[in-house]
């Protein structure tokens, strides 16, 4: 399997507008874990899971009017999904039973491995975390 390194690189090569594994997943063409949906987000556990509970949380529109591939892509008309993200987030670590904490990650390019342009965030619980991540 490629690095982290090597997935956030060949991602950042793809045209911008290229569909990704996550358009699948919410067309339910590929299987996941989904954990919460509603109309506007999708949440489901990561396949490589890096804590105990690992998530991930993604608009379900991606370029339309509520969604958008990565952070400095954002836009004000994406300002409700980006507050409507974090919330859910909330509802799914409570849901979890993650009482004690956790963290939400975004990863942004290539140096910041992100892998999939599809907007998401990672809500990782279920253990200690420790600082600076790497
Ligand atoms: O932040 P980044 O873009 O690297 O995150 C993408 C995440 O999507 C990875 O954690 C990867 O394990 C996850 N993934 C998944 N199911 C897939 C493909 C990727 O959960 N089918």
């Amino acid at each position: 399997m490629a690095s982290e390194k090597e997935a956030a690189l060949a991602a950042a090569a793809l045209p911008a507008d290229s569909p990704t594994i996550f358009d699948k997943i919410i067309n339910k063409e590929i299987p996941a874990n989904v954990v919460y949906e509603d109309d506007k987000v999708l949440a489901f556990r990561d396949i490589n899971p890096q804590a105990p509970i690992h998530i991930l949380l993604i608009p379900k529109v991606k370029d339309g009017l509520s969604g958008v591939s990565k952070v400095p892509e954002a836009e004000e008309r994406h300002i409700e999904i980006l507050g409507r993200l974090l919330y859910t987030a909330k509802l799914v670590a409570k849901q979890e039973g993650l009482e004690d904490g956790f963290r939400l990650v975004i990863n942004d390019g290539p140096s910041g491995c992100q892998s999939v342009y599809h907007l998401h965030i990672h809500l990782l619980g279920g253990r200690q975390m420790n600082w600076p991540p790497g």
